[in-house]
C-alpha cells in the first residue's frame, strides 16, 4: 500500500500514520520525526532545520527532499509506505510523482484529515506541555495552522483532480477516525484500485 496523509496540525496524522502503517504492513515515514531527528544532530543542516521547524515555517523542499526520497525509495522496495506530512507543498508533490513514477509505483490515495480549526488548536495546546516540542506554544501553532491553510491546502484540489482524495473527518475519536479510513480504504481495494 501506498499512502499519504495530508492534515493540519493536530489532526492526528501521527495516531494515524503508526496505526495504518501496522494495519497494512507498509513503512510509516514522518517527515516531521526525520526532520526533527536530523534538526538533534546539530551539525549546520540540524541547526537549520531546527530554526525552521522552531518557528512553524516550513523547512525549504531541497532540504525535504534530500533527507525524504531516500526514506521512500527504501520503503518502495520493501512493500510500500504511508507519508505522513509529505508533500507539504505544490513543488514537493510534484517531486514526489517523479520520485514515484521513477521507481515504477503509484500512490493509492492520498487521506485528508480534517477538522475544525478551534478542535486542532485544543488538540495541539492540550499536548503542549508533554509534547517537548519547540513549536507547541500558542503563537507558533497559529502560524503552523496558517502556513497549512496557505500552502499545503493546495494540495487537496491537486488530488482531487488525480481521483486519489479521500477526505475523513478527524474531529471523532482517534479509533473512529481509523476506521473510517480502513472503510474508505477497503472500498477503494474492492473497485480495485490497489494492486
Ligand atoms: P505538525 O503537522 O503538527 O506541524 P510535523 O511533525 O508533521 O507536525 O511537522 C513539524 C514541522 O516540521 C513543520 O512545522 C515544518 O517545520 C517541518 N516539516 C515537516 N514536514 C515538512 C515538509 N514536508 N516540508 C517542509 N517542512 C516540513
Amino acid at each position: 500500500m501506498r499512502l499519504l496523509l495530508l492534515a493540519p496540525p493536530g489532526a492526528g496524522k501521527g495516531t494515524q500514520g503508526e496505526r495504518l502503517a501496522a494495519w497494512s504492513g507498509a513503512q510509516h515515514i514522518a517527515a516531521g520525526d526525520l526532520l526533527r531527528a536530523e534538526a538533534r544532530t546539530e551539525g549546520r543542516l540540524g541547526r537549520e532545520i531546527a530554526a525552521y521547524q522552531a518557528r512553524g515555517d516550513l523547512v525549504p523542499d531541497q532540504i525535504v527532499l534530500e533527507l525524504l526520497t531516500p526514506a521512500v525509495t527504501e520503503a518502495a522496495a520493501l512493500g510500500g509506505y504511508i507519508l505522513d506530512g509529505f508533500p507539504r507543498t505544490l513543488p514537493q508533490a510534484t517531486a514526489a510523482a517523479e520520485l514515484a513514477a521513477r521507481l515504477g509505483v503509484t500512490l493509492d490515495a492520498a487521506v485528508y484529515l480534517y477538522a475544525p480549526e478551534e478542535v486542532l488548536t485544543r488538540r495541539l495546546l492540550d499536548r503542549a506541555h508533554q509534547s517537548g516540542r519547540a513549536d507547541d506554544t500558542a503563537d507558533v501553532i497559529r502560524h503552523r495552522l496558517q502556513v497549512f491553510a496557505e500552502t499545503t491546502g493546495p494540495l487537496v484540489p491537486y488530488y482531487t483532480e488525480r481521483g486519489i482524495l479521500v477526505a475523513v473527518d478527524a474531529d471523532q475519536p482517534p479509533d473512529s477516525v481509523t476506521a473510517d479510513i480502513q472503510i474508505r480504504l477497503s472500498g477503494l481495494t474492492r473497485t480495485g484500485t490497489f494492486s
